[in-house]
Formats: C-alpha cells, structure tokens, sequence
C-alpha cells in the first residue's frame, strides 16, 4: 500500500464496512447500473440502451428508487460518464456534457437528476477515469501509480490516477484524439469528424468497421492484418504514454480488445518502439506487466461508478 493510497483513504473502503453505494455507468451506447460496496458485493445491477437524457437518465432515477423502497439504501451515487464533461467544481456548467456530438445529449447536466432525488453525494468522473479508480482499487492497478486506463471501443480513451489523483486538467484528458505516425501501407482516411486520422479515428470500433465494412468481432481473413494495424496505433499512445506520465502500469480495455491476439501484439509494438529506452526492467522485459488486460473485465466501469461513490463520501481529501 503506497502513502497515495493510504491519504485517500483507500484501505478504509477495503477493510471497514464499505457505504452501500449506487454506480451509474453511463455510456454513449448503453447504460449499466449497480448497487453494492465493491467487486464481491454487487447486490443489483441493469443495463439499458442510452437514448434521450430525460429517459436514460431517468431509467436510472427510477432502477436506484425502486431498490430504496426495498431497503437498499444509498449513502451515495458514482457516476462514470461518457464525456467532454466539465469537471471544474467551481464552474456554473459542472457536472454537464458539454462538445459531444451525441445528439440530445449536449449540455446535459447529469449530476442533478441524482442529487434531487436522492439528496445524497454525488461523484462524477469520466468513464475511463472510474475504470482507472476501479483497477486501481480492486484491479490490475493495485499497488501501483501512476495507472492509466485506455478504452478502446466506440470511441478511444484513457483515464489516469497520477499521484493519488485522478488526472483532470483544462478540460480532461482527450488520449484518444492524439496524432499518430500513418502506418506506411494504410489509405484509410480515418472517421474522426474532427481531425479524420487521429488514433480514435484510424483504429477505435467504427474505424475497423469503416476501413473494413465488418465490425471487430466479425472479421475474417483480414482479422491478422486489423490486428497488426491496430497494434501499431495502439502501440504509439501507450508508447507517448509511457513517456508523458511514466505510469507504472497501462491497462487495454474495450470491445476492440477482444480481439484475438491484440493484447500481445500491442505489447510486442511498444516493445520496439520503445526500443529499450525506458529501464529495460519495467517496459521491454517484462512488457507484459506494463500492457496488461483490466482484472475487473468489463466491470472496470460500473465498479468505476461505485469507487467514485465512495470517494465522494470521504470528500475532497487528497483527490483532484
Ligand atoms: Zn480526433
């Protein structure tokens, strides 16, 4: 257990009677809702299409409600949320969706709904950052820090636990818009509608569903040559990562992930970009340490919501 750790409190939702929490996970495609303390203890959960902000955000109200009047009750709420949100606690616009192209969904403020209905604390962070909490409490992340947390699916993004504190800034961290170098034998324009060939734009879920008119899990006989491309723009982010933020681990999540065989590639790509100039310890030998797959699975997320719960109960101590 780090010193980090231990100031924000860490061991306290470990080893004392973690706070019944509810999680929102709320992403751009569906919503997942849960009610518990932790990994081993999820008492309900559900999971619904994300459609206007009134329904989907409302579905969540009445899912937390409905488990109240049976005697599940919430100290807290944690919502992991798909983003730009605006995060400045000092801002007249906090906790609202501010530049998605989601329609309907712009300017939402989706913070309010829960502390109206429920009067309790309310937490709210990225999507990528919950998972980055969730894997650094109870996953992959454990012990370590900094932990970045990239999700690769609908969208390309990544969550950071820098220094005890989930990494925010300006806005927050948007890793997924990063440049990358164009491999040498791919025309592909990109699906960005902001910058066409960005990472989210040559290598999240609807690129490979653009660049070969079948989603990820469908490929055939092109699926090597979709893997070797996504290692190779995958392996560029983790590469700039390992050298901007110096994390101590880096963990892969997402649909894309699925992939066979991507994990493994994304790591031998780093490897030679790096090309041993980090310690050879941390990112060559043992590279597959540094790039690993999330143990909290596709819970990453909603777990994600419950540590943010908790997080807000213990207030602002040692937490950006
Ligand atoms: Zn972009």
């Amino acid at each position: 257990m780090t010193a980090h750790s231990t100031q924000r409190g860490a061991a306290n939702v470990e080893t004392a009677q973690p706070s019944l929490v509810a999680s929102v996970e709320a992403g751009g495609t569906k919503f997942v809702c849960a009610i518990g303390t932790g990994p081993d203890d999820v008492r309900t959960t559900t999971s619904f299409a994300t459609t206007s902000p009134e329904e989907s955000l409302g579905q969540a109200v009445a899912f937390i409600q409905e488990h109240q009047r049976i005697g599940l009750e919430v100290a807290a709420v944690g919502i992991a949320c798909f983003g730009p949100l605006d995060l400045r606690e000092e801002s007249p616009t906090y906790g609202r969706i501010t530049s998605t192209p989601k329609p309907g969904w712009r300017d939402t403020d989706v913070v309010a709904p829960f502390t109206d209905a429920f009067g309790v604390p309310v937490g709210l962070d990225t999507d990528v950052n919950g998972a980055a909490l969730a894997e650094s409490q109870w996953g992959a992340g454990q012990g370590l820090d900094p932990v970045v947390y990239v999700t690769v699916g609908t969208g390309i993004g990544a969550g950071a636990m820098v220094n005890g504190g989930l990494l925010h800034g300006l806005v927050h961290p948007e890793m997924g818009h990063v440049p990358v170098r164009r491999h040498p034998d791919d025309p592909f324009e990109g699906v960005c509608p902001y910058h066409g060939d960005c990472l989210e734009g040559l290598a999240s879920g609807p690129a490979i569903e653009a660049r070969w008119q079948r989603v990820a899990r469908d490929l055939g006989p092109e699926r090597d040559r979709a893997v070797a491309l996504e290692a190779w723009y995958l392996a560029q982010l983790a590469s700039t990562l390992a050298y901007v933020l110096s994390p101590e681990v880096i963990i892969f999540g997402g649909g894309v992930l699925k992939l066979p065989g991507l994990l493994v590639a994304i790591q031998a790509e780093t490897a030679t970009l790096l090309n041993g100039y980090l310690d050879a310890a941390v990112a060559r030998e043992h590279i597959d340490q540094y790039i690993v797959a999330p143990q909290l699975g596709d819970r990453a997320g909603v777990l994600g919501g419950i540590a943010l719960a908790h997080r807000q109960i213990r207030g602002s101590e040692g937490y950006k």
